[in-house]
């Protein structure tokens, strides 16, 4: 800081492509990063390329509420999101990089009978998979979270809400920027401004990329590029049952701390939780129709802010500061896929939809496991492609219905 912000070291490195890699991963997003991390440092996989069209972190990663969870209903996902959880609570330790995980808690309201149920079956469920959750009424929801209005004269009076405590919000730029460094550490060349505009694919086997900066030969090639997955993996000759949507976020003028927890709802659509920096985060639904913009529709945000005032009239007087989109990749079970291709050589990570945050460092520790050992770990293995042919699907719309 004395120097001006002048001669800080750079974090990791720029290199031109080499013309072959052991593995080339598409997008730098958190989710790519940090499979490139766990290539190296759990499996020695380190002459290692992560190819990103724009700048790392700039897409769902850096666009995204930071919202981290694990209360997942199904075993599948609530055990996969359960490892990436504790793979969070050691991640400024791991990374040697303060991501701000802050365990404040994470309220998922429920306003209707059917919530009620839902939740309370979501709590024991989570309770059996060893994953902290409990079920509060509203008059324990307003103790833990004073500014909520539970007024049984509102639209969708709160009836009561499940609780992680150790769910929060993580810093989302440092956790792209730490798992970068680390794999740039051990050798991995991290290439932005390079778009992979083809696949080069021989009798059914990948042998690398075409992109923006010239052919890249790769003996693995996989894929970790969210909103664009269809797009890439059409260059394949995939098809895949992911279909993209914008979502959006807005934040508020910087205040005081007001609210030190989570608050998420389903029923009228609003999550909220308060920056460091003392900006209401707020997100909201998909919009309905599908494309690529990265913006979003008025009336999405001014739904979401009906929805804010409701829940929290405090807020009434707040201005908004700044709103953008991103582009989620949303399965029919709003369940990821994460494993092998048809494509001998080829992988997928991808479809975490609105929800795909809070699974970065689990997300990238298995698929490092999957590339490298040409097989799904046992948790990521009931999320392959393969579920849409066997029916095995794994439906998580309950607890990832409303988008975060
Ligand atoms: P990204 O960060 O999008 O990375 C993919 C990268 O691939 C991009 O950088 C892109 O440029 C690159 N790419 C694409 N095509 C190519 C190509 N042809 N060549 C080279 N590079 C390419 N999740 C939560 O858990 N909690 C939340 O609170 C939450 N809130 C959200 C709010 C919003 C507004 C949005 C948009 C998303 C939210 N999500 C949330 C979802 C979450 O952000 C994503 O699921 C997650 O960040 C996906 O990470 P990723 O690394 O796969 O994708």
């Amino acid at each position: 800081a004395m120097s001006w912000h002048q001669n800080w070291p750079r974090q990791w490195r720029s290199p031109d492509p080499k013309p072959e890699y052991d593995v080339v991963i598409i997008g730098a997003g958190g989710h790519g990063l940090a499979t490139a991390y766990y290539l190296a440092k759990e499996h020695g996989i380190t002459n290692v390329a992560v190819i990103e069209k724009g700048w790392l972190g700039g897409g769902n990663t850096g666009r995204n509420t930071t919202i981290v969870r694990s209360n997942y209903l199904w075993d599948e996902s609530g055990l996969f999101y359960e490892n990436a959880m504790k793979l969070w609570e050691n991640l400024s330790q791991e990374l040697n990089y303060n991501v701000m995980f802050s365990q404040r808690g994470v309220l998922n309201l429920a306003h209707n009978l059917g919530d009620v149920r839902e939740s309370i079956r979501r709590v024991n469920a989570n309770n059996l998979n060893g994953i902290d959750a409990e079920w509060l009424n509203a008059e324990q929801v307003k103790e833990f979270c004073p500014i909520i209005n539970i007024s049984k004269d509102s639209r969708y009076p709160v009836m009561g809400a499940t609780l992680q405590r150790r769910g929060g919000t993580a810093r989302h730029d440092a956790v792209a920027w730490g798992y970068a460094r680390g794999a740039d550490d051990m050798g991995v060349d991290v290439i932005q401004n390079c778009e992979v505009q083809g696949m080069m694919i021989e009798n059914g086997t990948v042998k690398g990329v075409r992109t923006s900066l010239g052919d890249i030969k790769a003996k693995k090639v996989a894929m970790a590029c969210a909103g664009h997955t269809s797009v890439v993996a059409d260059m394949a000759g995939i098809r895949l049952p992911i279909e993209s949507h914008p979502l959006q976020a807005l934040v508020s003028e910087p205040m005081k701390p007001v609210i030190d927890c989570v608050v998420m709802s389903n029923a009228v659509h609003v999550y909220v939780s308060q920056s460091d920096k003392g900006e209401l985060v707020m997100g909201a639904g998909i919009d309905a129709y599908v494309g690529y913009s990265q913006r979003g529709s008025l009336h999405v945000i001014e739904d979401q802010l009906a929805s804010a005032m409701e829940l929290f009239p405090l807020f009434s007087r707040t201005r908004m500061m700044r709103s953008w989109g991103g582009i989620v990749d949303t399965c029919p079970d709003a369940s990821p896929i994460v494993g092998k291709t048809p494509v001998k050589n080829l992988y997928v990570n991808a479809g975490w939809g609105t929800g795909g945050f809070k699974a970065t460092p689990g997300a990238g520790w298995c698929y490092a496991h999957t590339i490298a050992k040409d097989e799904p770990h046992d948790l990521n293995a009931p999320f392959s492609i393969d579920r849409f042919i066997t029916g095995a699907l794994v439906d998580e719309h309950g607890a990832a219905g409303v988008a975060h």
